[in-house]
């Protein structure tokens, strides 16, 4: 596996932790995954749920997280001391500190928040504001119904074949790391 030009990975995921133990596995095993191959995560800094999850893997196995949080949720929302945090004045300059900072982004399973940042990303490649990669993490298939909604976009005429395969999709953490080294030989 060859991960040496990607340096920071962006990751969305839920503030809670799920119903399926898989997720919160598959968060601790990318956070681990990304400390053995010096990527820095990039993501929304809470310490709750998924993210979590994620973000402590990450310390525990020496790497470096760096969380980009609003004022607004930064006075409501518990962070661990030895993430980077970063405080923003809201959720615009979060996200474009977050997409200037990330070589590619992931989405975790998770709720609105994590749908909404994965759909931005998404929509800006499409635009064709960015070319890095963007991915899910299909854990317990929790994105299977999202997965098939954009097939039959695809099948109904309102999203490019080629638009929809921009999508990598990956169903466990060591196939989404073996699809993100492509992009970076
Ligand atoms: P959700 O999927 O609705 O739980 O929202 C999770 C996403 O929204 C994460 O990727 C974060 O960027 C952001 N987010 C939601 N709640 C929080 C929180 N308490 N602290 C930090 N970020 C949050």
């Amino acid at each position: 596996m060859s991960t040496d030009r990607l340096k920071s990975l962006c990751v969305f995921c839920g503030s809670n932790t799920g119903s399926d133990p898989a997720y919160r596995q598959d968060a601790a095993l990318l956070g681990k995954m990304c400390a053995r191959n010096s990527i820095t995560l990039i993501y929304g800094g809470g310490n709750s749920g998924v993210m979590g999850q994620l973000s402590k893997a990450v310390i525990a196995n020496g790497g470096k997280a760096v969380g980009i949080i609003p004022e607004l949720l930064n006075r409501k929302s518990k962070h661990d001391k030895e993430v980077e945090t970063i405080v923003v004045d809201n959720m615009h300059g979060r996200k474009a500190l977050m997409y200037q900072q990330s070589d590619a982004f992931v989405a975790l399973p998770g709720g609105i928040g994590t749908i909404e940042e994965l759909f931005e990303v998404y929509t800006w490649k499409q635009i064709g504001y960015h070319e890095k990669p963007v991915a899910l993490l299909n854990s317990g298939g929790y994105f299977d119904h999202l997965i098939d909604f954009l097939d039959n976009m695809v099948r109904k005429k309102f999203l490019k074949e080629e638009h929809r395969t921009d999508l990598v999709v990956a169903d466990n953490v060591e196939e989404l790391f073996a699809r993100l080294s492509a992009f970076f030989v």
